[in-house]
């Protein structure tokens, strides 16, 4: 056995996470999963009660339309719950831990939800199935706009949605605008439940409470797109810096017009530049300035179209920018060292956190693994050494990949002491995180306790 391999299997039985449940941290990024079941479960137990249940379950066929009938309730209110989700709204931000893992939730929960869509009808039908195929086809055959033709309507553009967005890679504008129809196909869906006679029409507390959630999922997805396209609610910058750091880095400084955004390091926000040369789209950047400073830095990598562009901004452009989002934040866990591991571009809301260390109301110790592919690349790393010289409890450790080959869990448990009363963050590429997360996990260490930002939702 090696030494690292010693080394981390010895630190792995002094993590936090062995023996101890960290409670605190474990209802922090679960709520909002467990809300979503509570909220899902109520209307399923009220349905139990509505009719006797030797009545709903007499005979096979009483039993598919009973199945029938509960896919359909918990699809309908799974299908509010992510239209609710994907609002983005700040109460969301707060309860899910952040937008990206509010988003993961989303795409679980929209799956779900999808299934069971698909599965409502198709036990409906399945009575028919005693009498003929063509009876059980019949029945997906729109008649113009009543009650049942609303549910196919809904169901045929979910399933053309779906399809786009497993199947086909689009480009991230058109697989939005492509989702937005899901918005249609839920006023499909609402118009079907409410117009079919069932027990959503006959019991007085299920039809409130799918109409308070329908009508509540309605409202917000309406506010957040007109937002979006017509009253962006964001606040004004100008912009003062646009430097090269690198071939394909840029960095930006904004200046606000009026009020300047608060924020916590390691946040982020949508941004929207008006420029002659740059696109109106709105983008998610980290923020990498210092949490005190009005002024607002981003450290913006060219990847695709619209960010291999961003150098062509100038000063006097306009930006809007919304947040902050996301709670991704050293400040989240006072009390505790930490661990910041960043691969490539993953360095910008640690050097932002790293910037605004003095914001900590204890003496953390903080080790931070710069991670890139050779010192070329380590574009910041002079000021991140200057920010250790002036803190003793801040280490940079810097990882270069071609001399190196991939940074392990295992190096880190040597080189950092173990996990101990330790929180540790990760930004990076989707590979890297995911990569080092099955290793900390495989040494014990419980995902409560690993905090990661996804660059894409
Ligand atoms: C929370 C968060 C923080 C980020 N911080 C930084 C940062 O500090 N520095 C940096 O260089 N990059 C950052 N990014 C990534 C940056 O947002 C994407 O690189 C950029 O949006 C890609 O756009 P594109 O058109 O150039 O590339 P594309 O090739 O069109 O897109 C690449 C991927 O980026 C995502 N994406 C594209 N457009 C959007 C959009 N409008 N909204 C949301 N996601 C989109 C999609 O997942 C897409 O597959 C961050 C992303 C997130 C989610």
């Amino acid at each position: 056995m090696d030494r690292t391999q010693r080394c981390g299997r010895c630190n792995a039985g002094s993590t936090p996470t062995e023996g101890t449940f960290d409670m605190d941290n474990y209802i922090k990024k679960n709520v909002g999963w467990i809300l979503i079941m509570v909220l899902a479960i109520i209307p399923v137990l009220r349905w139990f009660f509505v009719m006797p249940l030797n009545f709903r379950f007499a005979n096979i066929a009483l039993i598919a339309t009973s199945l029938g009938q509960i896919t359909g309730i918990l699809g309908m209110i799974l299908f509010a719950l992510n239209l609710i989700i994907a609002s983005k709204f700040k109460f969301i931000d707060r309860l899910f831990f952040g937008i990206p893992d509010a988003l993961n939730i989303h795409s679980k929960i929209g799956a779900i939800g999808f299934c069971l869509i698909l599965f409502h009808p198709i036990l409906l039908v399945a009575k028919y199935f005693y009498f003929s195929i063509e009876s059980m086809a019949m029945f997906f055959i729109p008649q113009g706009f009543d009650a049942v033709s609303f549910g196919i309507y809904a169901l045929v553009l979910m399933i053309l949605i779906m399809v786009l967005t497993l199947y086909i890679k689009l480009k991230y504008q058109v697989w939005l605008f492509s989702h937005r129809f899901l918005v249609l196909a839920f006023v499909f869906a609402v118009l079907h439940s409410f117009l079919i006679q069932s027990d959503i029409s006959r019991d007085l507390f299920l039809r409130y409470y799918i109409l308070g959630f329908s009508f509540f999922a309605l409202a917000l997805s309406l506010y957040n797109f007109l937002s979006d396209k017509i009253f962006f609610k964001a606040l004004e910058y100008n912009i003062i810096r646009v430097q090269k750091l690198a071939e394909n880095i840029t960095q930006i400084e904004l200046e606000p017009k009026y009020r300047a955004l608060k924020f916590s390091p390691g946040q982020f926000v949508f941004v929207k530049f008006i420029s002659d040369n740059l696109s109106s789209e709105s983008h998610p950047f980290s923020i990498s300035s210092n949490a005190n400073n009005k002024n607002i830095e981003l450290t913006i990598k060219g990847l695709g179209d619209f960010t291999k562009k961003i150098g062509n901004l100038k000063i006097g452009d306009k930006a809007f920018v919304k947040g902050p989002f996301g709670k991704f934040s050293f400040l989240e866990f006072p009390n505790k060292d930490q661990v910041w591991i960043s691969g490539g571009i993953g360095i910008t809301p640690f050097l932002s956190m790293a910037r605004s260390l003095e914001l900590g109301k204890t003496n953390q110790k903080v080790n931070l693994y710069y991670c890139v592919k050779n010192k070329s690349e380590a574009i910041l790393l002079d000021e991140l050494l200057q920010i250790e010289k002036n803190n003793k409890h801040f280490k940079v450790i810097t990882w270069f990949s071609e001399e190196k080959g991939q940074i392990t869990a295992e190096k880190i448990v040597e080189l950092s002491n173990g996990f101990a009363n330790k929180e540790i963050f990760l930004c990076g590429p989707v590979s890297f995180m995911d990569n080092l997360r099955l290793q900390f996990n495989k040494l014990g260490v419980k995902n409560i306790n690993i905090h990661w930002e996804k660059f894409s939702f």
